[in-house]
C-alpha cells in the first residue's frame, strides 16, 4: 500500500473533523499522546476566559456564579460517560497517585481482616508505589504482592482484599479483560480498583458493565487536559458511604462552610475531594472531555485499532532486520492505543525520531513506544512516522552524538 491509500483512509474517517479541533504544530505527528495529549484548539481562549473574567472580574463571586465549586463533579459527570459510570459516581480531582492512595485505603477498610494487595509486576510505578506506602503506613500485616499477568487469577485467595491493575499496560499496550478479572476478584471475595490512565479517552470502557468497584485515571493522556491536568476517581454507587477515604480535606466534607471542627464524610463521590480544585486546570480539562464527548466510542476504538494494525504491518514490512521487536501483542482486541518496539537502541533512536518531529518516547530499559490517540492521529500519519523510523535505523542516523545523551524526563 502506498501513502496515497493512507490519505484516502483518511478522508473516509468519521472521527476527521475533530482533528480539526486541535492545534497541531506543523511537521509534528504526536505519538505521544498517551503521555501528553495535543492541545485543542478551544483551550487557550477558555482558560483567558476564566482568568480574565470569571477570575480577574468575578474574584470569589466565581465560585457561585461560574459554579467553580460543582466543576469537579460536573466535570467528573462528563468523564463518567467516557468510562462506563453513572452520573454521581466520578468525581475530578487531585491526581491520580492520590486518588488511588485513598480508593485502595477505602478498599482495605472494606475487607478488614485480609491482608494482600494484588497488582502485576509491571503496573506502573506509582501505582505500586502508593501501594506499598501504604501497607507501610497500616503496618506489617498488609502487604503488596506482585505476580506477572498471567499468574493474576491465580494469585487471588482467601487473603486477597483488592485487586488493583492498570487496564492498558504502559510498557507494553497489552489490554487486561476487565470483567473477567473483576468477576475472579469478586470471586475469591476481593474488591477490583481498575487504574484507566491509558484507556480512558482511548476506547470505550464500561466500568459498571464489568462490576467494577473503584477506578481512577489520569486527566492529560487520552482526555487532553494539558500538563499535570487533574485526576478522576471512581467509586460505584453501591460503595459510596460505606467506608470513608482517609484523607479528610474540607472539601470532601459533608457541609464545607458550617467550619465545624471534626469531620463529617460527605455521603455521595464528593468525599474523595481533598483541597480546591485547580479551576484553571479544570476548564482545560473541560474542553478536553466535551471534545471526546463528540466522538462515537465505538468509532475511536475502531481507529486506533487501524492506526494500531497499520503500524505494526508497516514498521514489519519495512524495517526488518533493522533490529526491532515487537512487544505489544499482535491481536488488536488484546491491546490498547499504542505500540512498543524493543531495540538495543532505543533512546537514541527516539532522540533521532523526535529531532524529525515524530514523537514517541522511550520506556527503559529498551522500549520505543509509540501511542495513537485516534482524534488526531491520521492515518497517513503512521506511514510518515514508520518511514522516518525506516531512515533513522536504516542510515545510522541515531548514532550522531546529539541523541546519545539523557534528559531528565525521557
Ligand atoms: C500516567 C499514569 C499515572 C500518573 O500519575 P500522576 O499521579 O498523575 O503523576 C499513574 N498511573 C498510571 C498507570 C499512569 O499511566
Amino acid at each position: 500500500m502506498q501513502r496515497e491509500a493512507f490519505a484516502a483512509l483518511d478522508r473516509a474517517d468519521p472521527l476527521a473533523p475533530l482533528r480539526e479541533r486541535f492545534l497541531l504544530p506543523p511537521g509534528v505527528i504526536n505519538l505521544d499522546g498517551n503521555s501528553l495529549g495535543s492541545l485543542p484548539r478551544s483551550t487557550a481562549a477558555r482558560v483567558s476566559r476564566v482568568i480574565e473574567k470569571e477570575w480577574g472580574e468575578g474574584l470569589i463571586t466565581s465560585w457561585n456564579r461560574h459554579d467553580w465549586i460543582g466543576m469537579p463533579q460536573r466535570v467528573g459527570d462528563k468523564i463518567a460517560r467516557l468510562v462506563g459510570a453513572d452520573a454521581g459516581e466520578v468525581v475530578v480531582t487531585e491526581s491520580t497517585s492520590i486518588n488511588l492512595f485513598k480508593v485502595l485505603a477505602v478498599a482495605l477498610q472494606m475487607r478488614a481482616g485480609r491482608r494482600a494487595i494484588v497488582s502485576e509486576a509491571e503496573n506502573f510505578p506509582t501505582d505500586l508505589y502508593m501501594a506499598e506506602g501504604l501497607t507501610k503506613l497500616l503496618g506489617q500485616d498488609h502487604m503488596l504482592r506482585l505476580v506477572p499477568a498471567h499468574r493474576l487469577p491465580h494469585a487471588l485467595d482467601a487473603d486477597t482484599a483488592v485487586l488493583m491493575l492498570t487496564q492498558v499496560n504502559f510498557r507494553t499496550g497489552a489490554l487486561h479483560d476487565m470483567a473477567a478479572l473483576t468477576a475472579a476478584a469478586h470471586a475469591a471475595g476481593a474488591l477490583a480498583i481498575w487504574d484507566l490512565s491509558h484507556s480512558a479517552g482511548a476506547m470505550p470502557v464500561d466500568l459498571n458493565g464489568a462490576r467494577a468497584d473503584f477506578a481512577v485515571g489520569c486527566g492529560y493522556k487520552y482526555l487532553n487536559g494539558g500538563p499535570g491536568a487533574p485526576a478522576f476517581v471512581y467509586a460505584a454507587a453501591r460503595h459510596q458511604g460505606q467506608a470513608a477515604q482517609p484523607l479528610y480535606g474540607w472539601l470532601g466534607h459533608a457541609d464545607p462552610f458550617e467550619f465545624a471542627a471534626s469531620y463529617r464524610p460527605a455521603e455521595g463521590i464528593r468525599q474523595y475531594v481533598v483541597s480546591t480544585p485547580s479551576i484553571l486546570a479544570l476548564a482545560a480539562l473541560e474542553e478536553g472531555v466535551d471534545l471526546l464527548l463528540q466522538a462515537d466510542l465505538g468509532e475511536l476504538r475502531a481507529k486506533s485499532q487501524a492506526l494500531t494494525e497499520e503500524f505494526i504491518a508497516l514498521v514489519e514490512a519495512h524495517c526488518a532486520g533493522l533490529g526491532l521487536t515487537l512487544v505489544t501483542p499482535r491481536d488488536p482486541a488484546r491491546r490498547g492505543s499504542q505500540v512498543s518496539f524493543a531495540h538495543e537502541q532505543s533512546y537514541a533512536v527516539m532522540q533521532a525520531l523526535i529531532a524529525r518531529g515524530i514523537v514517541g518516547d522511550f520506556r527503559a530499559p529498551d522500549l520505543l513506544r509509540f501511542g495513537f490517540s485516534p482524534l488526531y492521529i491520521r492515518h497517513v500519519d503512521v506511514w510518515d512516522a514508520v518511514h522516518a523510523l525506516r531512515d533513522v535505523l536504516a542510515t545510522g542516523a541515531w548514532q550522531r552524538p546529539e541523541f546519545q545523551s539523557r534528559a531528565a524526563v525521557t
